[in-house]
């Protein structure tokens, strides 16, 4: 090819560009446009093995038009109240405080449901939730539901789930389905228990009647409604609370046309039915992540901003390019060598910040502080050792902050 048809050539591709880019700004102009609603479907005790199993068509299609994954981790109590909680507030026991199904110790003033977050910016959102399963209601506060609907049964939820979706003018709604971790309690967590299977495949028909009203709304075409559907622990014999793999491995999906469509295989080491491979972990969606979406789905501001500003423990699954880079946060260019460790280990930054106070916290995974310090950064690469040989063996989180950078990332001590 000579030059002049190169020439020829490389200014049609670049107009057709300018054309693709033209389009892709117009489109997400009318993207923005549209309504950012949420629709969270929430069902107790469903094991991730047994949801590959059972046989969900609709599942299996939301799922082909959104991020899914079945091996997300649990990290914190693999139980009901706990669990939710983490799931609505975004932050992990140790802030919102609640470490059982009575919600004792509850700590929503300082750490509310998602849905009061995002009032702070968007007031006029509208929102309901319905469950049966009444501590979710009656022992919850400052959880900004402008309606909870308790019902007796699974059925009813449904049935108020669709008849909330046909209100033109709400926004978010949680519908949370209960008999599936009833079952598991009955007869067994487990894909080789047939009448826990049957309930996931029910629940699975409840999923397609609501995707059906959801599309079904006389505004549908010009609203973008951000699907999640997850579970809150799964389950081992007819119980759970425990760190065993078949409690802490769940799964969830979020979907819409925000969302990128991808699954998110994570390897989980089967030898660590208590703590996961740090690696693996780090870019594993946990339980707070889906109150962190639901805001950066419904608010215009900064995700990094408003995650400090709440103090939110989890990250957004719209950024999944960023999420699933080697480190969400490392704007320090920090590495922990070795990792896992057995307490002892080195910090090792290359940002250029040299000069600047380096502050930094470890907490472990329900959000606690455990230890916080200060260095001052000397030299263009610095070490800080750690000391940690006194904390119990688990996942830690490290943030580090210096020069008005940051990096988070997360050391297993062994
Ligand atoms: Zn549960």
């Amino acid at each position: 090819m000579d030059g002049y048809f190169r020439a020829i050539q490389t200014k049609q591709l670049n107009m057709r560009k300018t054309l693709l880019v033209a389009l892709a700004a117009l489109f997400a102009l009318q993207t923005s446009a549209q309504e950012k609603k949420v629709l969270f479907i929430g069902v107790d005790g469903v094991r991730s093995d047994a949801l590959q199993q059972a046989n969900t068509p609709n599942w299996d299609s939301l799922c082909s038009s959104g991020l899914y994954t079945y091996t997300s981790w649990h990290v914190g109590i693999t139980v009901s109240g706990p669990s939710w909680s983490s799931m609505l507030t975004g932050v992990w026991s140790g802030k919102h405080g609640v470490t059982n199904n009575n919600y004792t110790g509850s700590n929503f003033n300082d750490f509310p449901y998602f849905v009061t977050r995002a009032k702070q910016y968007r007031p006029d959102l509208k929102a309901v939730q319905v469950t049966s399963w009444d501590p979710m209601s009656s022992a919850v506060y400052n959880d900004g539901w402008d309606t909870k609907i308790v019902v007796p049964s699974d059925d009813a939820c449904e049935a108020a789930g669709i008849a909330q979706l046909a209100d033109p003018d709400i926004d978010i709604l949680f519908i949370h389905i209960d008999d599936c971790d009833a079952q598991g309690h009955g007869n067994g967590f487990s894909p080789t228990v047939a009448s826990y299977m049957n309930q996931i495949e029910y629940v699975d028909g409840q999923l397609g009647r609501i995707l059906n009203a959801l599309k079904n709304r006389a505004n549908y075409a010009n609203e973008d409604w951000l699907v999640v559907m997850t579970t809150d622990h799964g389950g081992i014999g007819t119980g759970h609370g425990g760190p065993t793999r078949v409690e802490r491995e769940i799964w969830w999906v979020a979907a819409g046309p925000s969302v990128p469509q991808a699954q998110i295989s994570i390897d989980l080491p089967s030898i660590a039915d208590l703590f996961p491979n740090p690696a693996d972990y780090r870019t594993a969606p946990m339980l707070t992540d889906i109150a962190v979406t639901a805001l950066d789905h419904l608010l215009t501001q900064n995700t990094e901003d408003f995650i400090a500003e709440w103090s939110l423990d989890g990250q957004s699954w719209l950024n999944y390019s960023t999420y699933i880079a080697d480190a969400p946060e490392n704007d320090l260019g920090m590495t922990v060598y070795p990792n896992p460790n057995n307490g002892q280990f080195e910090v090792r930054t290359t940002s250029g910040i040299y000069g600047s106070d380096v502050a930094w916290e470890i907490l472990d995974m329900t959000g606690k502080l455990q230890r916080k310090g200060q260095s001052t950064i000397s030299s263009t690469e610095l070490n800080i050792p750690f000391d940690l040989t006194d904390l119990k063996a688990g996942v830690y989180t490290l943030r580090m902050t210096a020069g008005g950078k940051s990096s988070v990332t997360r050391v297993a001590v062994r």
